[in-house]
């Protein structure tokens, strides 16, 4: 699959921008001889490096149209595969290559030496007993370096490969039995000379394939996950235990007797109870996610067996980015739980959508002081491959820039498309190349209709365009779902919310300063404080501007704005059951009861604190003239007595605490629908009525700072 990089980012990843470029037709993958198959791919990228003419319709010009090959993205199977070089055994990591720091443990082989990244000095270096190196040894060695692609090129060239052959079992190769150097057919750097070398710039690319994040975060959550529940994949067993004592490692960890005669395996510091991993599974069993957010993860819970069964890896990856710290946190489940967190927030922010390269750094070092803690709790079975590759990700985010335009979720999608064209089972690749062309030519025309809803404008799934956006104040306008109702406002609504708009208009704030002036001088006698003022306004501006109206020059924009302010809410308005606005989807909490999604969950920040709360009712209210406001009604908790902050960025808020009723004149229940940020809530398995907050982001909505001009459609190019 190709995919053309110079698109913007709502346009890149797309399933209506891959090329499907080759199809390999077999029953089983092509291992190592996919270079054949890759030739005449090779060939018209060699050809696209020199240039082919093109015509340019937009300026009615030939040019030289030239393009080079930037990357290739793939699992770890398929790393190995393209660049040739082994991802298997004690060199599996493809950066380290022949310098990767790996052990045989028990069975297993460990990758390991997390101490070697870290500086000369640390002292970590020499607390050697604490760490899994073999008889708790201390560790001066140096990380090794990223070789170059000429580097891997010359010692690649010295390895014969016959294609054809790789259906023989490969040879096993021996540790500490090397062979003659002239005579050996798989050098230190890989199994074959990757055909992409052919690509006289190829050997220069300093990234050249991506270590696919997407299955790294599957498999390291699938390490955890399994060894905290004891799963199959637990890394954690019986066999671990008894390699320990072989090490002298980690001695508290050995397997001794119990006093009735059995063998017992010491808890370590991670595993969990009976009860506790009732309690963790009772806490995900009852999460309600966002709408969109992911897949209902009550559903891989299995109570009986005390089991998740069946995760796809988009569950890993929600179960890594946000829940799984909470959820551990929710249920006080194991004592590793702000190492996990660690771990989780790395991921999260090496998976964001924009990142900063001053950050990066700081991102390395993290990971690296991660892992040695990992160290010193889990068994060095846990630090599989997967695991070592985790030190290699922020660089690759250096050469290569954000995650997800390098990872396979996109591509795993489209493969799954592309298999859902399969109508004949004899025919698999028949009916894949059928479907894709016939898509392809449909697409391809799509780009010439103006007027219809074709592939290139379907709305997306949060959208929230509306024809007449100006009509809102405070860029409040989205997009209705649901049934609406008409209202009528009671008088204290009416009150709360039309103060709420007022002061936060600028164009009031001459008004405000002339009522406060005005009433100051009344009061010259008696002294003035902050809550009189306030006391003034809550009562009294909103009465006195509507006195003002009538000499409200309206000529102007401005003047017509602040005369139908001045005037007034109407007390008709509608209700909503719904609301999507800035990519995300809002429901109120009636509505969210029926559902097993959690759409009520509501943040705003203001003045650098944010308030938590959740949605109740929906308005769109208007001003007597051409404006209108959508406001949400909410629960607000206190920020005092209802939030809970954990030292490592978590938040604990409690609906029992709330902030006011909003039954009193001054209480203040409106935000504006523009204001709000979505958050969704995780009950806390031990403190009742506390609830984990976790922060939701927005899908498809693209940060472009301020200077890009935002242009929606792809267009006829
Ligand atoms: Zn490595």
């Amino acid at each position: 699959m190709l995919i053309p990089y110079n698109l913007p980012p709502w346009l890149c990843m797309k399933p209506s921008s891959f090329i499907l470029s080759t199809l390999i037709p077999r029953k089983s993958g092509p291992g190592n001889d996919i270079d054949v198959y890759l030739q005449p791919l090779v060939q018209e990228l060699k050809l696209l490096w020199t240039g082919v003419e093109a015509f340019d319709a937009f300026s009615g010009e030939k040019f030289n149209l030239r393009a080079p090959l930037l990357w290739t993205i793939n699992d770890f199977p398929g790393y190995a595969m393209l660049s040739g070089l082994s991802t298997k055994g004690y060199n599996a990591c493809p950066i380290c290559l022949d310098s990767t720091p790996s052990d045989r443990f028990g069975s297993k082989i460990w990758y390991c030496s997390y101490r070697k990244w870290l500086p000369a000095d640390h002292p970590y270096r020499c607390q050697g007993d604490k760490f899994c190196e073999k008889f708790g040894t201390n560790e001066w060695g140096k990380a090794p370096s990223r070789p170059s692609g000429t580097d891997i090129l010359r010692q690649q060239e010295k390895v014969k490969h016959v294609y054809g052959k790789s259906k023989a079992p490969p040879k096993k190769r021996q540790r500490g039995h090397d062979d003659d150097d002239d005579v050996q057919d798989e050098s230190d750097f890989g199994t074959k000379r990757s055909i992409f070398f052919d690509l006289v710039y190829w050997e220069h690319n300093l990234l050249r394939h991506n270590l696919d994040v997407m299955h790294i975060e599957k498999n390291v959550s699938e390490n955890i996950l399994g060894t905290l529940l004891s799963m199959d994949k637990s890394r954690d067993s019986r066999n671990d235990r008894e390699a320990l004592e072989a090490w002298r490692i980690k001695s508290h960890l050995w397997l001794s007797t119990n006093p009735n005669g059995g063998e017992c395996m010491p808890p370590a510091s991670y595993s969990m109870s009976t009860e506790e991993k009732e309690r963790f599974l009772n806490v995900l069993q009852k999460i309600k996610v966002p709408d969109g957010y992911g897949s209902n993860l009550s559903s891989c819970v299995n109570m009986k067996q005390r089991k998740l069964i069946n995760l796809k890896s988009h569950d890993n990856h929600v179960l890594m980015q946000d829940i799984l710290p909470v959820a551990l946190r929710a249920s006080k489940a194991t004592k590793v739980i702000d190492l996990l967190a660690r771990l989780s927030s790395f991921f999260k922010k090496l998976c964001s959508t924009t990142i900063d390269p001053d950050d990066l750094d700081g991102l390395q070092n993290e990971i690296i002081l991660t892992l040695c803690e990992l160290e010193k709790e889990f068994l060095p079975s846990f630090f599989t491959i997967m695991v070592h590759l985790l030190i290699h990700l922020v660089e690759e985010v250096k050469l290569g820039g954000p995650v997800q335009y390098r990872w396979m979720y996109p591509i795993e999608r489209y493969l799954s498309h592309l298999k859902s064209h399969v109508t004949n089972k004899a025919q698999p690749e028949g009916s894949i190349a059928e479907g894709f062309l016939l898509e392809e030519t449909i697409r391809f025309c799509s780009r010439y209709l103006q007027g219809v809803k074709t592939i290139f404008n379907i709305p997306k799934r949060m959208d929230d365009d509306i024809p007449n956006p100006n009509d809102y104040l405070f860029n409040s306008g989205g997009r209705v779902i649901g049934k609406e109702v008409s209202i009528r406002l009671d008088d204290k609504s009416l009150k709360q919310a039309h103060r709420y708009i007022l002061l936060h208009s600028d164009e009031i704030k001459g008004d405000m300063d002339e009522f406060l002036t005005e009433k100051r001088q009344m009061n010259l006698q008696n002294p003035v404080t902050e809550s009189d003022e306030s006391n003034w306004i809550i009562n009294e501006f909103g009465g006195w501007l509507q006195n003002k109206v009538h000499y409200i020059d309206a000529t102007t924009e401005d003047g017509k704005l602040r005369k139908a302010l001045a005037g007034g809410l109407h007390s008709y308005g509608r209700k909503l059951k719904g609301y999507i606005i800035n990519g995300y989807k809002f429901l109120s909490t009636d509505r969210d009861s029926h559902l097993l999604t959690q759409n009520s969950g509501i943040m705003v920040e203001a003045d650098g604190d944010a308030y938590y709360g959740k949605v109740k009712d929906i308005y769109e209210l208007d001003y007597y003239g051409d404006y209108k406001v959508v406001l949400f009604r909410c629960d607000w908790v206190d920020i005092h007595r209802g939030v809970k902050a954990y030292p490592n960025g978590g938040v604990c808020v409690n609906f029992s605490k709330l902030m006011h009723s909003g039954r009193l004149l001054q209480d203040d229940p409106f935000v504006f629908s523009s204001q709000a940020k979505k958050v969704f809530y995780i009950e806390d398995e031990i403190q009742k009525g506390w609830l984990h907050v976790v922060k939701n982001k927005p899908r498809d909505v693209f940060d472009l700072g301020d200077s890009l001009p935002v242009e929606e459609e792809g267009g006829t190019n």
